[in-house]
């Protein structure tokens, strides 16, 4: 055995006998892999999430996908609920997506020159989505949040950026920031490398306060830029805030000569094609998407109206290129899945199905008195050990985390795939059928029971 898999394997925490005491599913081959990536990438992966720090055992290499399911090295078949991250709202290999992408394939893959399928795509979004009305593709969810950030500020010649504790826009410098002590603060980095000037222009409030916001103009007038958000807050649990706070945040922008930056990279093309700003009826300045937008493929945009947009190189002073931007293999994966989410009922159907097996998961737990909670916003779920209200970061528990390590093991188990932490959302697609999301709840059952009982109390007790 690989000195790795005995590190993995022998120690108390990480052995392979699950809490049923049965064997758990081989990972043989994926901790192979495993044990190679780790000579070639730090910490073994290409992002971070990926190295199932906060779950047992090794990360599951994946080697196919077809519908709602994976395979992994080993040959484990997983309902899959990650759906890397939530681009593919169509589910894995979708038939029509891969034949668009080999019909462009065969032309070349990238010319640098502009290419009719940019405008296709830019044309579907733009007759069916009404906030915006120009749109500039990108190569990622965290270009866009960084090009959207950059614009703001060009635009109202202002320097500070709002952001609140909880949500995520990807690895921008000035984002990469988190909440200092006392109510309004300049942020302190959450990660190195991330000067600390840079986090002076970054303050960081909780969600759902509004006193904050409101401290936050009144101690730096005339400099607040914009305030992003996250659409639905999705990267840190699923915080879902009131419609009267969100309209809040516009009016408090539009009356301080701030933009309203809605960072719908998960939300967008996923609750409706127009998003969570049609979710909440909201006008916001800018929006950034990404994820479904590519269809598989790597793909980011932000768009505003004409007027603002018009600050955007060659157009106006600020400067933002992506030698790969608008790729031609990207526009049509983008194009296939775009026209699909399009045809009538998509999000109806799509919506129904995902609130149906949040519902079912939760009658199932609050019968059992099980301290949990599923929350649930169009097809985007989180599974929380908790029975408060959660609305913002500072709300999840921490040592909450512990059972779901337990519950995400049993389900792997299971061959159900959650994503590999317990702050993740998991996402219903349009390949999930009934059948599957039925075998998934019972999986969920069966976990459920498993992790309340393993922690050595009774249901009534952990409460
Ligand atoms: C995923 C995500 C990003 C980052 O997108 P990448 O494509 O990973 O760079 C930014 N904002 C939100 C809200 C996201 O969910």
């Amino acid at each position: 055995m690989l000195d790795s898999l005995k590190k993995i394997f022998n120690s108390e925490d990480e052995k392979m006998v699950s809490n049923t005491g049965k064997p758990d599913i081989s990972r043989e081959k994926s901790a192979e892999l495993y044990e190679k990536a780790q000579t070639f990438f730090p910490g073994g992966v290409n992002s971070p999430v990926r190295a199932f720090r906060s779950v047992y055992g090794t990360p599951l290499f994946i080697e196919k996908g077809d519908g709602c399911f994976i395979w992994d090295a080993d040959g484990n078949q997983f309902i899959d609920f990650c759906c890397s991250w939530g681009p593919l709202i169509l589910g894995h290999n979708n038939p029509k997506i891969r034949e668009k992408v080999g019909e462009v394939m065969q032309r070349g893959m990238s010319f640098g020159a502009p290419t009719a399928l940019e405008n296709e795509l830019a044309e579907l979004i733009l007759k069916n989505n009404k906030l915006i009305e120009k749109i500039r593709f990108v190569s990622s969810g965290t270009e866009a949040v960084m090009s959207a950030i950059r614009l703001a500020r060009g635009y109202t010649k202002r320097d500070k950026i709002l952001k609140f504790e909880g949500c995520y826009h990807g690895h921008v410098d000035s984002l990469l920031v988190k909440a200092g002590s006392g109510l309004v603060t300049f942020g302190e980095t959450s990660s190195a490398g991330v000067p600390k000037s840079f986090a002076e222009e970054t303050i960081v409030v909780p969600l759902n306060d509004r006193n904050a916001i409101e401290e936050a103009f009144r101690q730096f007038p005339d400099q607040i830029a914009a305030i992003i958000i996250e659409g639905v807050p999705a990267n840190n649990g699923l915080l879902i805030q009131d419609k009267e706070f969100v309209q809040f945040l516009r009016e408090i922008t539009s009356s301080n000569g701030a933009l309203l930056i809605f960072d719908e990279v998960i939300t967008g093309f996923r609750l409706g094609f127009e998003g969570a700003a049609k979710h909440y009826d909201i006008k916001p300045d800018i929006i950034t998407y990404g994820k479904i937008l590519g269809g598989g493929m790597p793909v980011g945009a932000y768009g505003a109206s004409a007027s603002i947009m018009g600050n955007i190189s060659p157009e106006g002073p600020v400067y933002q290129a992506g030698t790969l931007s608008g790729n031609p293999v990207a526009m049509a994966a983008g194009i296939a899945q775009i026209s699909e989410v399009l045809r009538s009922g998509f999000y109806k159907d799509l919506n129904r199905k995902a609130e149906e097996f949040a519902e079912s998961i939760q009658r199932f737990a609050s019968a059992r008195n099980y301290k949990f909670k599923v929350f649930n916003v169009g097809s985007i779920f989180w599974f929380a050990f908790t029975d408060k209200d959660i609305r913002k970061a500072e709300d999840i528990d921490p040592s909450s985390m512990e059972k779901f390590k337990v519950l995400h093991r049993e389900l792997l188990n299971r061959g159900i795939y959650l994503g590999p932490s317990g702050y993740e959302v998991g996402f219903v697609s349009a390949a999930h059928t009934k059948t599957e999301l039925e075998k998934a709840k019972r999986a969920i059952f069966e976990a459920l029971d498993i992790v309340f009982r393993s922690t050595g109390k009774t249901p009534s007790e952990d409460r």
